[in-house]
């Protein structure tokens, strides 16, 4: 088999059989096809797309491109959770140990990630001390005693994704997705679950901008979860402006904690319920969503949810006093309020914007060598829909000197579209597909 002639079949948009498929990842893998040609591929696949069958070969050969975690030796049902990135996305801070403290199980690898902010291992790093790094028996002894461990992955799990991602990210072609269903599902299904959840983001701040698109991805995304034998389901939501309040890592951490501590309410809560119950009706843990719901509210009441973010903590060898005095985490030393001379309805945010500030004063990372600031970012008091008064601060910016404060808070300023009349709040799940 030549790769060449892969990529003449797919430019003239024919299909690719599992074989030649297999051939394509195992060889790029191993190093045998060079970048040039896989990128020829890759803008092919992006261009003329996959059919079912070809997303679903490609997903099950990255999947096999390396390890593959077998979680049967623990008890109970296993679940894990992906989204597909948005700014101010902490869910799984508040997610995992919700659901883990009504006896789910949480085995979760997750990324570093590029761009606005880290992904939830940075931000699990803000806990002094925390280990993303624990050794695969330390992982699974903690869900096995604990009821949840999440992860850095490992160099093992599906490296095949790795390769593509960095190539995919420098040639144009994330956006396609054949390529986006395959790199999700290949690391999740590799990573072992039995329920999987996935948040699929639509708005200016995601891959898919219409909630067509979206609705698209995930449909495919669940479709391929099913026929590789997992419960999958997922949740359209928006990402047109921030999640929540918080960007930046340490101060995300905060607001997950205000969050399990039942005080904070609106968005982040509301998503955290849906994808939750989601997972418990699936696990069967619940008979219905309000059940499941009435479960998940209690868990933060009596403060078990909170209780298991100390135990995944102190599991991971990070100081649990943390969780319950988050004075301990970072703190930026510089503080600007963002006060407008515009006053009305805040109509529009811009996330991916927002995310640019918080690139800005360093709490993202532009190449995999750069060095997060976590103690960084911004705190939103003005989301869409909110009125603004004369001398009201839109934001606050946690910044490492005065210069990048200022500069920030300029660049917020523009994030900001404010109308004079009054604005609806958008409406925020767009959709469950299971
Ligand atoms: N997240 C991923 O892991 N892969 C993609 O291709 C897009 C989002």
């Amino acid at each position: 088999m030549l790769m060449t002639d892969l990529i003449v079949k797919k430019r003239e948009k024919q299909k690719l059989s599992a074989d030649e498929i297999k051939f394509m990842i195992d060889g790029y893998t191993k190093g045998e096809i060079p970048d040039y040609q896989m990128s020829a591929m890759l803008m092919a696949i992006l261009l003329n797309g996959m059919d079912e069958e070809e997303t679903l070969n490609l997903t099950v050969s990255m999947m096999n491109s390396g390890e593959t975690l077998d979680l049967s030796g623990i008890d109970g049902v296993k679940a894990d959770k992906h989204s597909t990135g948005g700014v101010g996305d902490k869910t799984s801070l508040v997610l995992c140990p919700m659901v883990a403290a009504q006896g789910v199980k949480i085995a979760k690898m997750s990324g570093r990630g590029l761009g606005h902010t880290g992904g939830t291992i940075d931000k699990l790093e803000s806990f002094p001390n925390f280990n993303t790094g624990i050794s695969e028996e330390k992982f699974m002894e903690n869900v096995n005693s604990i009821g949840i461990a999440i992860a850095g992955q490992t160099a093992d799990l599906d490296p095949a994704d790795k390769k593509l991602y960095a190539l995919r990210d420098v040639t144009g072609t994330v956006p396609s997705v054949p390529l986006i269903v395959s790199s999700i599902m290949s690391k999740k299904l590799a990573a072992g679950a039995d329920v999987i959840v996935l948040d699929v983001k639509s708005g200016s701040g995601s891959f898919m901008k219409t909630e067509e698109e979206a609705k698209h991805l995930a449909e495919e995304l669940t479709r391929v979860g099913k026929l590789a034998g997992r419960k999958t389901v997922a949740v359209i939501t928006d990402m047109d402006e921030p999640l929540g309040n918080a960007v930046g890592n340490a101060l995300e951490v905060k607001e997950a904690i205000s969050v399990l501590k039942g005080e904070t309410k609106g968005e982040l809560l509301e998503l955290c319920l849906t994808l939750g119950s989601c997972i418990l009706t699936e696990a069967g843990l619940a008979a219905s969503e309000e059940e499941a719901r009435a479960k998940l509210i209690r868990g933060i009441e009596d403060g078990s949810a909170l209780n298991k973010l100390a135990e995944l903590v102190e599991g991971q060898e990070g100081n649990k006093v943390a969780v319950y005095d988050t004075s301990l985490l970072p703190e930026a030393p510089v503080k600007l309020e963002v006060i407008t001379d515009n006053i009305g309805y805040v109509n529009r945010i811009s996330a991916a914007d927002v995310g640019l500030v918080s690139m800005h004063l360093g709490g993202g990372r532009a190449t995999k060598e750069s060095v997060i600031d976590l103690s960084v970012g911004v705190y939103m008091h003005k989301k869409v829909g909110d009125k603004v008064e004369e001398g009201e601060s839109l934001a606050t910016i946690h910044a490492s000197d005065v210069e990048k404060a200022n500069e920030a808070a300029e660049l917020l300023k523009k994030c900001y579209d404010i109308f004079p009349t009054p604005v609806e709040k958008p409406k925020f799940i767009k959709g469950i597909v299971r």
